[in-house]
């Protein structure tokens, strides 16, 4: 474990230096970024509906090349997942130090996004987006079928019944427990089954290097991305639920550059702003993609080689994050389950407040991270405390861009904290963390 360990250390050092050379990739992911805000706003204003536009542009070339780099992405993540959490598992080897990093980042995930959940129902209880709102007046979207997410069911489904099918279907929890498991029995059984172990660590070689291939052309599919969802939304959309949507964002602000940072700070004295910027490009890309998965690659990556974080821990840490630790997705369901109530006029007690930060916990862990599914877990909460889930309509018109942010908010509260486990490990290299870019 030591000498992988000082490995792992001694080839973030020669990788980096290798990076240093290279043109910044996520200077040139921000560029895309804010030109391709800027050109999407452009097309909705200025451009003229059209065949051009609608059918040759945005639906055309800006969704293909966008909708071909989320592909990309997600073509990544399954193999991935399950390869570097063999390996990982395999190379931490024992059980109980397996078993002490999953129980801290468990309970680290569990713990921040109750305090997210905690934000969101203080900020929404202050502004208080739903009073005087004429629920009458706004335009309602249908509901999403929501029924089928309950309690028990999102816990039971962490262990697979056939894995074959969670691979096939995606499904990251049960995927997550059938590689951590496969990895201890490789280790255990050590030379007995090498060749099982090396067709694993070749294989994540191999997914490592394609991750790294796939990225060189990020900046093209966040572009497009970004300018498609800016050509079709515009501004307009957002007045009518203004104040609901600041609340949002508000809370979303103080999660991720107030509490995560604090966090960061007290448990690893490592400086936040170097953090921020550092894992930035990877939130861009979370924004552009509004999908925790697609980004596990990317955040594998950009902890690995900026932050000095060990892959030992992030491949174990990231995919599980990505699956079950959802910040941003909590703080969005507490301040609707505010904003309902209120619009619907419909008081909410304490102990009925008590309910939501627990459900919105676990509808955090039966959230995909995928586009949309914290809407969908939504009904789960509103249910609890007896709230219409016919409230979802009222703000599903706006929640594209919301999604886009809370992604942002989701990925960057597990790098936080495979930073905080890899720190307190020993893992994690602080001359790789504190150089500049
Ligand atoms: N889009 C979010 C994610 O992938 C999930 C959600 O809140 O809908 O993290």
């Amino acid at each position: 474990m030591a000498d992988e360990k000082i490995k792992d250390i001694k080839n973030d050092k020669s990788e980096t230096k290798k990076e240093k050379k290279k043109m910044g990739l996520s200077t040139k992911i921000f560029i895309a970024l804010i030109t391709g805000a800027i050109a999407g706003v452009l097309i909705h204003y200025f451009m003229p509906s059209g065949y051009f536009r609608n059918t040759v542009l945005v639906n055309g070339i800006l969704y293909v090349l966008g909708n071909g780099f989320i592909r990309l992405m997600q073509m990544l993540v399954v193999p991935l997942v399950f390869c570097s959490l063999v390996c990982g598992s395999m190379a931490i080897g024992d059980t109980k130090t397996l078993g002490k990093v999953g129980v801290k980042t468990i309970i680290f995930y569990l713990v921040t996004t109750a305090l997210a959940i905690c934000l969101a129902l203080g900020v929404a209880s202050i502004i208080s987006p739903g009073i005087g709102m004429d629920v009458s007046n706004v335009e309602t979207s249908p509901v999403p079928d929501a029924e089928k997410v309950s309690m028990v069911d999102t816990l039971l489904n962490i262990i697979p019944v056939n894995i074959f099918n969670s691979l096939s279907n995606g499904d990251m929890l049960p995927i997550i427990v059938f590689a951590l498991f496969t990895g201890v029995l490789l280790a255990k059984l050590g030379n007995n089954t090498s060749t099982v172990a090396n067709f694993f660590s070749q294989w994540n070689d191999i997914m490592m290097e394609m991750t790294m291939s796939i990225m060189k052309v990020a900046p093209i599919g966040v572009f497009c991305l970004i300018a498609k969802t800016f050509s079709l939304i515009g501004f307009d959309a957002f007045l009518p639920m203004l104040k609901y949507m600041l609340c949002v964002m508000l809370a979303l602000a103080l999660q991720c550059f107030g509490v995560y940072q604090i966090l960061l700070f007290i448990f690893t004295r490592l400086n936040p702003i170097r953090f921020i910027k550092k894992f930035f490009p990877v939130m861009m890309f979370a924004f552009s993609t509004s999908t925790s998965n697609a980004t596990i690659p990317m955040s594998i990556e950009t902890l690995h080689k900026k932050m000095g974080v060990s892959k030992q821990i992030s491949s174990f840490t990231i995919p599980l994050g990505a699956t079950i630790n959802m910040d941003g997705t909590s703080i969005m369901q507490g301040v609707a389950v505010i904003f309902i109530a209120q619009a619907y006029n419909i008081p909410l007690s304490a102990s009925a407040i008590c309910t939501v930060i627990a459900t919105a916990t676990i509808a955090s862990i039966g959230t995909a991270g995928v586009p949309s599914v914290g809407l969908v877990t939504l009904s789960m909460v509103l249910t609890s405390v007896g709230l219409p889930t016919e409230g979802i309509a009222l703000i599903m018109g706006i929640d594209r861009i919301l999604d886009m942010l809370r992604t942002a908010v989701n990925i960057t509260g597990d790098a936080v904290c495979t930073t905080i486990v890899s720190k307190q490990q020993g893992a994690l290299n602080k001359e790789v963390f504190d150089r500049n870019e």
